[in-house]
């Protein structure tokens, strides 16, 4: 599946003194810039910039967020309309459907796996 992008960025050239252009557009929930092609296929370029703060963020981005779970990196792509990732990340351990394994960290969904599928606690 393919979108349009969500508003427009342009990355800025300090050196020249151009600052970043970012046009945020509106999500349905929030206003944001969202690129799910730059998220899809150029990992390392700006995809997501949530609706209050000028914070960039870039599929790789998602993915550290996620702890290199690439299930959960999506969804919080995708499922971002105007929040931060890191909020989203901590509604989802909050209301227990993303668990955070206390022993190692790993994040994984509650319904796919009943204990951390990294060291088993
Ligand atoms: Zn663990």
């Amino acid at each position: 599946m393919m979108y349009e992008p969500i508003g427009g960025y342009v990355e800025g050239e300090p050196e020249k003194g151009l600052p970043d252009y970012i046009e945020r557009a509106w999500s349905g929930k929030g206003w944001i810039f969202q690129d799910f092609d730059a998220f899809e296929n150029w990992p390392d370029h700006v995809c997501y910039i949530p609706e209050f703060i000028d914070a960039k963020y870039t599929g790789e981005d998602f993915l550290r967020l996620a702890r290199g779970q690439e299930e959960i990196a999506r969804d919080m792509f995708y499922e971002c309309s105007g929040e931060t990732p890191e909020d989203w990340l901590a509604c989802q351990i909050e209301s227990g459907r993303v668990i955070r394994c206390g022993r190692c960290g790993t994040l994984y969904y509650k319904k796919r796996k009943k204990v951390c599928p990294y060291c088993g606690k």
